[in-house]
């Protein structure tokens, strides 16, 4: 202990630190082992605690009063994040044909390492059949007992959605329909009901019919790749709406001024957004507008990422469409100068509107574990406290503000460790 007295009190802080992060679990770290303590600066407001796991769930949070002026060390907990847009991952797309249950271990492994703990597979518009076979592979991915704890459910985009250019984004035309409640029923039980969360056209014939019907069976209806008007909003809300998918995105380049589908969305206190932070998909000032009309509680993080997050940068052929995979990590599809979905995971939205809006790392949290637990109904996660079940992240915030994470858990066992 005397080499502590030579170090300043910080660099003391500090080292006391690392030696409870490193004692944080005696014989924990090699994966799926399972997790009894985790230590270092809570997320809510940047304190040292200790995290006592039992079996699956958080037993209890102690404070670590002695560690107060922790500044130089940022290691942190947080709830491990919850992406209710993911595409997928590492070359392994949930839409697309030849989809196995080990495709979607692989990706969701690979999500772990950038600590997302729970996602939505997005499947999205293609034939009934396609819909069908995915999600009926999706539905056995979830009973699995190691990833099937990281997907509570499913989101469908798709196909009831607007089919003009801009509007459709990336979506294939051909597949494209009218909202139709007896296929969607049939894709819903190949899903096993698992589909929890459906995005979906306003405007479309039949649509404020369809979104009753979800909202009745306790799904989440969210607005997507639309031209509604401020009437076609309204009634989607009323009807039960809950949220607008990736607002900003979905949308022509070229809209009215006064009659477009944002401003009605903006106004709508009811509805909440998910936002595409990655750079890219917004820029700064409309994420600092979006983020002042709806605020923390009422944003959802979301990466939107496809197959081709994770990927080296080129030119892909995808959906029978030529996309390109830049190298600063965005798709483009040059066909319809549109973007063709994100290759940056949730942890750079996180990192994103930190630094755009300068809201707190508590609030960038809340967006990306919180708000979408609350959202989904996946009310065992998305905070962290007694009871809650052990879904954990733990990263350094550099000063730059960006997150690399260190360790992932899930349901209490180390799922990821950096090397
Ligand atoms: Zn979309």
């Amino acid at each position: 202990m005397k080499f502590l007295f030579w170090m300043k009190k910080q660099q003391r802080h500090y080292f006391a630190l690392m030696i409870l992060t490193i004692v944080i679990i005696p014989g924990c770290c090699s994966a799926g082992q399972q997790v009894k303590e985790v230590v270092g600066l809570f997320y809510l407001d940047n304190q040292p605690i200790s995290i006592i796991i039992e079996n699956t769930k958080i037993s209890k949070i102690v404070r670590k009063s002695e560690l107060e002026n922790t500044s130089v060390a940022k290691i942190f907990i947080a709830p491990g994040f919850i992406d209710n847009q993911i595409n997928g991952y590492v070359s392994y797309g949930f839409t697309d044909e030849g989809l196995t249950v080990d495709k979607v271990r692989k990706a969701t492994q690979a999500l772990w390492k950038v600590g997302v703990t729970s996602y939505l597979p997005t499947v999205i518009t293609s034939s009934k059949a396609q819909l069908m076979e995915n999600f009926a592979i999706l539905a056995s991915a979830a009973r699995e007992p190691d990833i099937g704890l990281s997907i509570p459910g499913f989101h469908l985009e798709g196909p009831y959605i607007n089919p003009e250019p801009g509007f459709r984004g990336a979506h294939n035309a051909k597949w494209i329909r009218k909202p139709d409640w007896q296929e969607f029923t049939d894709i819903y039980n190949a899903a096993e009901g698992k589909i929890i969360h459906v995005s979906v056209a306003p405007e479309q014939a039949g649509a404020i019919e369809f979104i009753r019907k979800l909202t009745e069976k306790g799904i989440v209806v969210a607005l997507a790749h639309h031209n509604g008007s401020a009437e076609d909003i309204k009634k989607a809300v009323d009807a039960g709406a809950d949220i607008s998918t990736h607002l900003g995105n979905g949308c022509a380049n070229m809209i009215h001024r006064h009659e477009n589908p944002l401003w009605p969305q903006l106004a709508e206190d009811r509805l909440m957004v998910s936002l595409i932070v990655d750079g890219f998909h917004l820029r700064p000032e409309e994420v600092q507008t979006f983020y002042k009309v709806k605020g923390p509680e009422r944003t959802v993080l979301i990466s939107d990422v496809t197959q081709l997050a994770g990927m080296p940068p080129g030119e892909y052929i995808w959906d029978e469409k030529t996309v390109v995979l830049e190298p600063e990590g965005v798709i483009k599809f040059p066909a319809q100068n549109v973007l063709a979905g994100a290759a940056a995971p949730v942890k750079q939205g996180v990192e994103n509107i930190m630094r755009y809006t300068d809201c707190s790392l508590a609030d960038a949290i809340h967006m990306a574990s919180r708000n979408p637990a609350r959202l989904n109904g996946i009310s065992d996660r998305g905070t962290l406290g007694p009871g809650k079940r052990a879904d954990i992240i733990q990263f350094i915030l550099d000063d730059t503000g960006n997150i690399t994470i260190q360790k992932t858990i899930v349901a209490g066992k180390l799922v990821y460790e950096a090397e």
